[in-house]
């Protein structure tokens, strides 16, 4: 990619809004997405291959786990700096965004919230530093959108568990240390349970041939009589409720994380605009182009209104599901949006790797399916308002 001249749209004086502490965090937040992803992400993606030299570095920022407290390693930030994180990061790629959600709101978060004290002191200082890496196992090949109809299983068998199944598309899976893995006891009840790499009879096998999400590794968890030592079951909660808990957590940063994919789309076709010189004018003087540009910032001021307001709802702890699904759905769907005009601004150029708009576009498709689909979002909006289901 050539060099990263990005600079954040605040149409509406939003960062009045923001605190010494959110100023500070996003700006540590994007100097390194500038200095440590741009570099080198348009490679990693055309090779699709997670760089692992960000490691590092993301645990420096506070993207694993900002808001695990700072005796369990984590960054101990509020709600909002947890979103600028994000959208920082996916500023950036989706991809690197996705493995910074995967370890601090499907790793981290139920170890945090449904974990005992051992579970806690064991693993979270160590996903917090980056020594650790974790995946979230949930998805199964026939169970994607309706995840209670799991059919992986665990057998008690006296002094420890035998866990049997396999579970699909899950990033990190690939190189993940540990895996939290969702599966249903004899009574059909769904437990989370702590996976470790190395344990007998388990295996993650890389899914390739992805045009999404391309730096960031996606793959299988396969267990075949996994033996799962009675300590590792998360015991504070269970009940499909438990990862739906998680969900909300990942999707809420989701929510962040695509309003910087839509603000690096936007700023790039803005300047690419002004630049271009087609008819003896620049093609951000036509009136065709004008619509497009005046209608991303538009949408990406509504969003970021939406998106700061769920922040303190989050932060007083009233945001709810529903609301949370809206904003996901709404800001994944306008930054895909964005993404498609953004493309066509840059003509011929925007489908090269030389701007980041057409990966960026790439990856939102499978964000806009992942931790929801945008239909299952949708459901669940009607659903909160009507109060009569609709996903059957
Ligand atoms: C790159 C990538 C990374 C991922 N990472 C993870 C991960 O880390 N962990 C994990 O557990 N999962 C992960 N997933 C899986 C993801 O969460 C699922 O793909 C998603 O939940 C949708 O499931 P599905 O693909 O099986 O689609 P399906 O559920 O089969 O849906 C197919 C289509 O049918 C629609 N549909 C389904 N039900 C209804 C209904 N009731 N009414 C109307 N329409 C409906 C959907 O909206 C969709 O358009 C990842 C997926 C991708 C692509």
């Amino acid at each position: 990619m050539s060099q990263d001249l990005f600079q954040a749209p605040d149409y509406y004086q939003l960062d009045d809004l923001l605190s010494e502490e959110h100023l500070l965090v996003r700006a540590a937040a994007r100097e390194w997405v500038k200095r440590a992803v741009s570099p080198i992400i348009e490679e990693a993606a055309q090779q699709a291959k997670f760089p692992t030299s960000i490691i590092s570095g993301l645990a420096e920022i506070g993207a694993f786990g900002p808001y695990i407290p700072e005796e369990y390693g984590g960054a101990g930030l509020d709600q909002i700096s947890y979103g600028l994180i994000m959208q920082e990061i996916e500023r950036g790629d989706s991809g690197v965004r996705s493995t910074a959600s995967v370890q601090s709101s499907l790793v981290m978060y139920p170890i945090w919230k449904y974990g005992n004290e051992a579970q806690k002191q064991k693993y979270l200082p160590k996903l917090a530093s980056g020594e650790l890496l974790g995946c979230f196992g949930l998805t199964e090949p026939n169970h994607g959108s309706n995840p209670g109809g799991m059919e992986t299983k665990i057998k008690d068998m006296g002094d420890h568990f035998l866990l049997n199944g396999a579970k699909m598309w899950i990033s990190n899976a690939p190189f993940a240390d540990i895996a939290v893995v969702w599966a249903k006891n004899e009574a059909g009840r769904i437990k989370g349970l702590v996976v470790e790499r190395g344990m007998e009879g388990f295996t993650t096998p890389e899914t390739h041939n992805k045009w999404s999400l391309r730096a960031s590794a996606t793959g299988e968890l396969i267990f075949d009589n996994v033996k799962i030592p009675k300590e590792n079951i998360l015991p504070n909660k269970d009940g499909l409720g438990a990862p739906l808990g998680c969900l909300d957590s990942a999707r809420y940063g989701i929510a962040w994380g695509a309003i910087g994919a839509a603000m690096d789309c936007y700023d790039t076709a803005l300047r690419y605009s002004k630049e271009r010189i087609q008819f003896d004018k620049p093609i951000a003087g036509t009136q065709l182009q004008q619509k497009k540009l005046a209608e991303m910032i538009t949408e990406i001021t509504k969003a970021q209104l939406l998106t700061w307001r769920l922040g303190v709802l989050k932060n007083e702890g009233r945001a709810t599901t529903a609301q949370i699904s809206m904003a996901k759905r709404n800001n994944v769907d306008m930054a895909l949006k964005i993404a498609r005009e953004a493309r066509q601004v840059l003509g011929a150029m925007g489908i090269t790797g030389e701007y980041s708009i057409m990966r960026h576009m790439m990856n939102l498709e499978s964000v806009v399916t992942y931790e929801g689909t945008h239909d299952i979002h949708l459901l669940i909006t009607g659903f909160d308002i009507t109060g009569i289901p609709a996903f059957k």
